[in-house]
């Protein structure tokens, strides 16, 4: 933990630029108050140093020189320790807009302020003991959660959900040890068989919570970062139509995302609480030219990188080699099979389609037939876990997944050496790596690497 008193005062601005009600300047630090009082006019002319914890004050910010004002502001204060820092923090909330927040900045900065890192003042937060490096990285999720499951998970973590299972786990663990290490200190008392046994019967029980850890946050990944889903089928299917069924059921978390390329299309949306990002990828099947022909590539590297590859059926044509094609295409892929057009005459073998999938629903684009179905079908086998995201991308939820990883390796192993009768010594070695990988989540212990890395990703304010 960092002492009082050695960290400077930061400011920055909290609140997104542009025009808007109001712009919030947040200061953090020792010198927090006598900075906000050197530019501060309350209207019933109270010092700030007078001003209670948790209150807000209705003045102006003035320039110290010639006393002209720049904004009429209400200005916040909560003292060290009970703050989001820990230290002292003013926010002043000056008029929304890019003008008078940046001069309240400017104020402060020249009257004593440096410029916050992107970050700094939750890093602040976990530096000062108030949060772990867990609860930081949730602030992360929080700001950048895209659906409400997403939002839900971030403010979970925030609350500790994650930190207090750890630390429950650690316990375990380390209560393990220190029995284990006091026989090394004590070779002449040896451990009983019992006791080997409640040694055993412990670790075994750390090493599952870990598993089941392990096991939510894939699922909690996928919730974060979402899945791709890519609806493949021949010309005319109602590929696209499809997409829009889907975008008038749900609502769309980022519309019209211009595809890569012109020959496809791209949209996010929120099935169940999961961004799903959805392809609608050409129907071209068997290439006129080159252009086609990339056309074609593009589609498939697409199906190689989703998630799920819902493969589109028209139903109301006859089964052809077009359909068995695709169905070659997506031999290896996690695939879901949709017939489409059921308001029509069915002309399609349904048997040929079902004995290639695991799964098929029917639907009718146009008319908005089992569209919910659908939903309730890809949201199914994304929560039974079925799916794998291609890559992951958020790098503190993989920190978290391979450190817990390697924890639960090492308990795996501690147990197979206790079975084996291997050295007492070996075993705490393991068991003290497998609570070093916990203490690195919980930022126990860290590297100014990786805080770097960590924070670097928030936003100037934060
Ligand atoms: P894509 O080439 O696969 O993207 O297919 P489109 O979405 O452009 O649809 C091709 C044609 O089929 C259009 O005329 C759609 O109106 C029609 N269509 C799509 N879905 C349905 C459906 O469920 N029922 C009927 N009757 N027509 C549909």
């Amino acid at each position: 933990m960092i002492k009082d008193g050695l960290l400077d005062t930061i400011a920055a601005v909290a609140t997104s630029c542009g025009v808007a009600g109001i712009g919030i300047v947040r200061i953090s630090g020792k010198d927090a108050l006598a900075i906000a009082g050197r530019i501060f006019v309350s209207r019933d002319k109270t010092g700030v140093f007078d001003f209670k914890t948790y209150t807000l004050h209705y003045g102006w910010i003035v320039r110290p020189g010639d006393k002209t004002i720049v904004d009429e502001v209400l200005l916040g204060l909560m003292r060290a320790p009970r703050s989001y820092t820990r230290e002292d923090v003013v926010e002043i909330n000056c008029h929304g807009g890019i003008v008078a927040v940046r001069a309240v900045l400017e104020l402060v900065l020249e009257n004593g302020c440096r410029l916050a890192d992107p970050g700094e003042f939750t890093k602040r937060a976990f530096l000062n003991g108030r949060i772990d490096l867990s609860q930081a990285e949730a602030v992360l999720d929080i700001i950048r959660a895209k659906t409400d499951g997403a939002l839900k998970l971030g403010s979970e973590q925030l609350r500790g959900a994650l930190s207090s299972q750890l630390r429950k786990i650690r316990k375990i663990i380390l209560d393990q040890l220190v029995v284990l290490e006091a026989n090394i200190d004590f070779p002449e008392e040896e451990i009983g068989s019992a006791d080997l046994k409640v040694i055993r019967k412990r670790l075994e029980e750390g090493g599952l919570l870990l598993k089941e850890l392990l096991d939510s946050s894939a699922q909690g990944r996928i919730m974060r970062e979402g899945i791709s889903v890519v609806i493949c089928g021949k010309p005319n299917a109602g590929k696209s139509s499809l997409l829009n069924a889907l975008l008038k059921q749900e609502r769309s978390i980022v519309t019209a995302v211009a595809g890569t390329t012109r020959d496809t299309i791209e949209e996010i949306i929120d099935i169940k609480g999961i961004p799903v990002r959805i392809v609608d990828t050409a129907g071209i099947l068997e290439p006129r030219d080159l252009v086609e022909k990339k056309a074609i590539q593009r589609a498939k590297r697409y199906i190689d990188l989703a998630d799920l590859v819902i493969v589109l059926f028209d139903g109301s044509r006859a089964f052809s080699c077009d359909d068995q094609l695709l169905i070659k295409r997506v031999k290896n892929k996690l695939a879901l099979a949709v017939i489409n057009k059921i308001d029509l005459r069915q002309k399609i073998k349904e048997a040929r389609i079902r004995e290639n999938f695991k799964q098929t629903i029917r639907i009718s684009a146009k008319k908005m037939r089992n569209i919910k179905l659908l939903e309730e079908a890809i949201a199914q086998i994304v929560y039974k876990g079925h799916v794998i995201p291609a890559e992951p991308i958020l790098v503190s939820n993989i920190r978290h997944i391979e450190k817990i990883k390697k924890a639960q390796k090492l308990i795996a192993e501690s147990l197979s050496s206790l079975d084996n009768k291997v050295s007492i010594e070996f075993i705490s070695q393991d068991i003290k790596d497998a609570i070093g990988y916990l203490d690195d989540i919980l930022g126990r212990r860290f590297s100014e690497d990786l805080l770097d890395k960590i924070f670097s990703r928030f936003c100037i304010g934060k």
